[in-house]
């Protein structure tokens, strides 16, 4: 198959899932995530229309992108995978959301960056909601003082929680109580669902999807 069939599969997909759990048309958003992938390889996906798309690795992302982003006008570029603070000045300056915010250290640098670039992009908090020792992200107990520090102390507005559940459990009950935490903190979107699970993330309210393999193909 074609990525440009692919494509079409899983916006399709997401149609039916949004349609089946009685969301509005269009109200979940696809990143396409092309980590590993080389500009070569990302071009049919923005030939085909996609804007949206994700990357894990700041240093990665900064060999194709600017160059893309050039070519086509609209892009939009999530940073998905965990920032090291001393990579947030290149994090600002490229992408358009990050998602992986997880502790104060990286709130006050992408802070301080945002000030000294004059450039805001949007804030995802993570949440490791299977409190798994090797993810990333905060722990869903920690996480409303947290984003009430990033608003209060830093002024920072927290636009969604983001979440990967553990590989080998059902998700939605993860997808659940990550809905459950936005809600309670007021916090509005939710990324969740990749290739495996998307349609389970859309049926427990995804406002953005993370979908990489079913698009570009193995990695
Ligand atoms: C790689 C990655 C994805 C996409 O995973 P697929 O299973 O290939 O769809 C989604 N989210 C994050 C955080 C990732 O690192």
């Amino acid at each position: 198959m074609e990525l440009q069939e692919r494509l079409n599969e899983v916006r399709s997909r997401i149609a039916a899932a949004e349609h089946q759990s009685g969301r509005p048309a269009g109200s979940v958003q696809l990143v396409a995530v092309s980590k590993t992938f080389d500009a070569e390889a990302i071009r049919p996906a923005i030939a085909a229309g996609q804007r949206i798309f994700g990357e894990n690795r700041v240093q990665e992302s900064q060999g194709k992108w600017p160059e893309l982003k050039t070519e086509t006008s609209g892009i939009e570029l999530h940073l998905i995978g965990p920032l090291q603070s001393n990579k947030a000045d290149d994090a600002v300056a490229l992408f358009d959301v990050i998602e992986t915010v997880d502790r104060e250290k990286i709130a006050r640098a992408l802070a301080s960056e945002m000030k000294r670039q004059a450039k805001t992009p949007r804030l995802y908090v993570q949440v490791n909601t299977g409190l798994e020792p090797q993810k990333a992200g905060i722990a869903p107990n920690d996480m409303p003082a947290f984003v009430d520090f990033c608003r209060s102390e830093l002024g920072l507005s927290i636009e969604g929680l983001m979440c990967i559940p553990p590989a080998e459990e059902n998700p939605g009950p993860h997808f659940a109580l990550l809905a459950k935490l936005a809600a309670r903190s007021g916090v509005e979107k939710l990324s969740m669902g990749m290739s495996g699970d998307y349609e389970t993330a859309v049926a427990f309210g995804a406002t953005s999807v993370r979908v990489g393999s079913a698009i570009f193909g193995a990695r």
